[in-house]
């Protein structure tokens, strides 16, 4: 039985929690009626962080965790996500690894081949700021934020599946809170 307040006309009214993901996506909905009220940036929000596609890609030894985060433990297609072979059907970026000058340009050519709106997740310290390169590491860009602006950073070396998860997840509040329609405006 549902512990949701209800009143006399079986309308429910469900509590909004912008920071839960799973329910910020609907204001109101009416008992069992199938009757759901939201806005357009609320239903839209909800239908993309549910189905964010990451770009199958991993540059060095970080990548290992992101592989793992597909595993069964970690599961992360529960959360919607189903790795792309293309840039063209992704719609966020992990740079898991150590970015070297040599792939910099590389990476910069495949952010500009997804479409927007386009995510980048930075995982681990190599991709953070050079991590274990950073004092010594000539051949390495201290930072992708250096060569493409990044939404999220998981810190670690390397990050643990749990943390990636985490980032994922913070990934959802801030896309929940955007506006499409105002950013088209
Ligand atoms: S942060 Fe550590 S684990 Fe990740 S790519 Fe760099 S050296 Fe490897």
């Amino acid at each position: 039985m549902s512990d949701t307040p209800a009143n006399n006309q079986g309308k429910v009214s469900v509590p909004v929690t912008p920071e839960d993901p799973t329910t910020f996506a609907y204001k109101e909905s009416f008992g069992n009626s199938g009757l759901i009220i939201t806005n357009i940036d609320n239903l839209f929000n909800w239908s993309r962080l549910s189905s964010l596609f990451p770009m199958t890609f991993g540059i060095a030894c970080c990548a290992i965790e992101f592989m793992s985060t597909g595993t069964a433990p970690y599961d992360m297609d529960r959360l919607g996500m189903v790795p792309r072979a293309t840039p063209r059907q992704s719609d966020v970026m992990i740079v898991a690894g150590t970015v070297t000058f040599k792939m910099a340009d590389r990476i910069r050519r495949l952010y500009e081949q997804m479409a927007e709106p386009r995510y980048v997740i930075s995982m681990g310290s190599c991709s953070n700021c050079g991590g274990p390169y950073w004092q010594h590491g000539y051949h390495v860009v201290k930072g992708v934020d250096r060569i493409i602006p990044v939404d999220i950073y998981v810190p670690g070396c390397p990050p643990r599946p749990e943390a990636l998860i985490g980032g994922i997840i913070k990934l959802h509040e801030k896309i929940s809170s955007e506006s499409l329609l105002k950013a088209d405006s």
